[in-house]
């Protein structure tokens, strides 16, 4: 009895705690929230669990996974040449309300690209030997 009260306490101060949340977090986010007696591992699993019954939405960011109550999108644009991921808002993905296999929850996606400094390095070197052919 005074495990399954404890258990519930604890459910209920995660609850809480994800309720205030309006953007992403990570478990370990809302382990700084709750009380010193919820271990970490415990948050990890409520956190997977909430997702699974669908009430919290799921996303991989780099290594770690991140939740949301009230965002149901998360974005990459990853360059393929220095490696830097950067955070992209898609608001609307009107291409989704033709997917045909049933209702969408949330969407992640990762663009993969050169990026707008590795593009401007690149014109760089494009224009220098373009000058150098002129002047031939
Ligand atoms: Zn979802
Ligand atoms: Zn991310
Ligand atoms: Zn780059």
């Amino acid at each position: 009895m005074g495990r399954v009260s404890r258990a519930t306490k604890q459910k209920q101060s995660m609850a809480g705690a994800v309720e205030s949340q309006r953007a992403f977090f990570t478990a370990a986010q809302l382990h700084k929230m709750v009380s010193d007696e919820i271990g970490i591992a415990t948050v990890y699993r409520y956190l997977k669990d909430e997702a699974k019954r669908g009430r919290l939405h799921a996303y991989s960011c780099g290594k770690s996974t991140i939740y949301s109550t009230t965002k149901s999108a998360h974005c990459h644009f990853l360059c393929t040449r220095c490696k830097r991921v950067e955070h992209i808002a898609i608001e609307e993905a009107h291409f989704l309300k033709s997917v045909r296999a049933g209702t969408v929850c949330h969407f992640q996606i990762d663009v993969h690209g050169i990026c707008n400094a590795c593009l401007r390095a690149q014109g760089a070197s494009i224009v220098h030997p373009h000058a150098q052919r002129k002047t031939c």
